[in-house]
């Protein structure tokens, strides 16, 4: 036990926590030295003042709220630098460099400590400089972001935003992975915009592109939140849709075709309007792997176009099948 009270002095003097005490008028009577060597005062020019008149930025009311129920109540009380970035105002000399980190971030406790003789509560405030955590949080976020970046770039379409043809395909092979060892059902949806050529023939190239946009935007709220749809080439999306039969494939196509049928797309003065050959086939296990799926929904979408395109075709094993386009 050390009861030498100049050990216990320098000892607190070289801890790199800050640490000051309040008696019961919020006046200084304790200082150490990591105290005065960010704040530039001298313990001996602070003791016996109250701290509220030197450091006039202090949140005055809240801290005296705070000290007051810490002495009421007898009990600690912590202040994180995620409520709070600091309550002393002090520069921070961080080894890792660190942009938009103005002030040293603090974590402080206020410690209600009692003199045995008078029965007085004074505070104990430390400070705990959590300004590197502070800084290594902000690149871990930064690296997260560039990480969601570099994600978005490498899966995404730049036009559409939609999944681009690599992704696409990546998971329809996983699904059919999935179905092929669970034996669950999926189906995939093939479309390809009608006479698109026409239309940027018509309008314009930049025209067709929002043409493009408006269907990707339009696909994207019609289908269910596992749907995953992708830009597979220039006017030709591939739609994945988990635990869907033939049936309900068929319907969710000739929704979608009656969904952009009756879509029109604003471009300067004029309302554009185009339509979707679809091809739907659903796994079966005959099926070799996801390309396989694909051709053959390709191959529908093909029968669709022959057939008069703005029209659904099912791939069957047992041949092409048109339905029936209302209207
Ligand atoms: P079909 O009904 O048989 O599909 O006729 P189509 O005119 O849509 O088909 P075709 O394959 O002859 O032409 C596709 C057109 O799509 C030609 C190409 O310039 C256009 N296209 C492909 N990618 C883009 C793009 O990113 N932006 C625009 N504006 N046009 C594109
Ligand atoms: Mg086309
Ligand atoms: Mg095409």
């Amino acid at each position: 036990m050390i009861d030498n009270l100049d050990m216990l002095y320098d000892i607190i003097d070289h801890v790199n926590i800050g640490m000051t005490v309040l008696d019961k008028d919020n006046r200084v009577v304790f200082w150490n030295k990591f105290m005065a060597k960010h704040s530039g005062i001298h313990s001996s020019d602070l003791l016996g003042k109250n701290l509220f008149d030197v450091f006039t930025y202090l949140p005055k009311q809240w801290m005296e709220l705070k000290l007051k129920s810490v002495r009421l109540i007898k009990n600690y009380s912590f202040v994180s630098w995620t409520q709070k970035p600091y309550l002393f105002r002090f520069s921070h000399s961080s080894m890792i460099k660190g942009n938009g980190v103005d002030f040293m971030h603090q974590d402080c406790t206020f410690i209600p400590v009692s003199d045995p003789l008078t029965g007085d509560i004074y505070v104990c405030i430390t400070i705990h400089n959590m300004t590197d955590v502070v800084i290594s949080q902000m690149k871990l976020s930064e690296i997260s972001d560039i990480n969601k970046t570099l994600e978005q770039i490498t899966n995404h379409d730049n036009l559409t935003s939609l999944y681009n043809k690599m992704y696409i395909e990546t998971q329809i092979q996983q699904e059919f992975n999935k179905a092929k060892r669970y034996g669950n059902i999926f189906s995939v949806l093939f479309f390809d915009i009608d006479d698109f050529k026409g239309v940027n023939d018509q309008y314009g190239h930049l025209a067709g592109d929002e043409v493009l946009k408006k269907i990707a935007e339009t696909m994207k709220k019609h289908l269910r939140q596992s749907d995953i749809i992708g830009r597979y080439g220039g006017e030709e999306f591939l739609i994945l849709l988990p635990e869907t039969n033939l049936k309900s494939a068929s319907m969710m196509a000739q929704r979608l075709r009656a969904t952009i049928e009756s879509m029109t797309t604003q471009y300067k003065d004029k309302e554009i309007k185009v339509t979707i050959s679809l091809g739907v086939v659903q796994f079966r296990p005959d099926i070799k792997n996801a390309s396989q799926m694909i051709h053959e929904a390709d191959l529908a979408l093909y029968h669709s176009k022959k057939n008069g395109r703005n029209r659904v075709t099912l791939y069957k094993i047992t041949g092409c099948a048109a339905m029936k386009t209302p209207g």
